[in-house]
């Protein structure tokens, strides 16, 4: 499931083909992913210049010349390819349609842009620009973990006195939006919080190391991903899956690599979800 830096990823690889250009056609296979597309969809995305490609939380949002902002959402397993060659980025031809290719966008530049979403878990809508952050999506989201409105006093007041876990604390995306499963896990091996620990139980000042920690985290995959752009040309074309090594996630049964530990990462279940952890220097 991609986070938010595979997210981040995904709009600067489409950022090129996008920003600037005009949706000449849009192409809109089926009527729903997740949930129905609005109405008129491809009708009201064709000739619009896409005049800013930005990002809140795993949220893609395209800015369009009409006056309304197109949500794109990746779900579980939706992927973002990019074809034909606008800037002399993209070398690649079109490929041959894929089935689950449900949404594709030829741009007037000469680029094609293809949703293809097997499990359907994706979405996509319309909504007026200027209410964008008014989006039943978009208004429960706490802040940006790589903006201003994320400080260590956030997040200390937000903590105290809570009784749930570190783990599911900082995957609430009212506290924090955007941090997924993989990226808390990192955050909090590198900050030695446990994530079992009561968040209302951490002293302040360890909560408020977890913020730079968190910036510092998604900053790295983000950088991690951006390498992966630049190998694009001998790509297929498909954003925001990039070779990334973790700390803690995936590696249960391994040493644990906080030098002198000589702890072993432990895997456990939160709320149904694995948590990797070293036992030994988390607590
Ligand atoms: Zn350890």
């Amino acid at each position: 499931m991609p986070e938010l830096p595979e997210v981040e990823t995904v709009r600067r690889g489409l950022a090129p083909a996008m920003e600037g250009a005009v949706i000449a056609r849009a192409e809109v296979n089926r009527p729903d992913l997740r949930w129905p597309f609005p109405a008129r969809m491809a009708e009201r995305l064709t000739g619009q210049r896409v005049e800013r490609l930005r990002r809140r939380s795993k949220y893609i949002l395209a800015d369009l010349s009409g006056g309304e902002t197109l949500l794109i959402h990746l779900g579980m397993s939706g992927r973002m390819t990019v074809s034909g060659d606008p800037l002399g980025q993209f070398v690649h031809t079109h490929p041959a349609a894929q089935k689950h290719d449900h949404v594709v966008f030829h741009m007037d530049n000469g680029a094609r842009i293809t949703f293809n979403d097997p499990r359907r878990f994706g979405a996509m809508d319309l909504m007026p620009t200027a209410t964008a952050e008014d989006h039943k999506l978009l208004m429960v989201l706490g802040p940006e973990p790589l903006g201003n409105d994320f400080h260590e006093n956030h997040l200390i007041a937000v903590f105290k006195g809570k009784n749930t876990p570190a783990k599911s604390a900082l995957l609430d995306q009212g506290i924090v939006a955007g941090l997924g499963n993989i990226y808390v896990c990192e955050a909090l091996f590198r900050a030695g919080v446990s994530p079992r620990r009561k968040a209302g139980q951490i002293a302040a000042v360890r909560v408020a190391a977890l913020v730079p920690i968190i910036r510092q985290v998604l900053t790295e995959a983000i950088e991690a991903g951006g390498s992966s752009l630049k190998d694009f040309r001998q790509a297929d074309g498909e954003l925001g899956y990039f070779q990334h090594s973790f700390d803690v996630y995936g590696r249960e049964g391994q040493p644990c690599r906080r030098p002198g530990c000589g702890g072993t990462v432990q895997r456990i279940t939160q709320s149904g979800r694995s948590s990797f952890y070293c036992a030994q220097c988390q607590r």
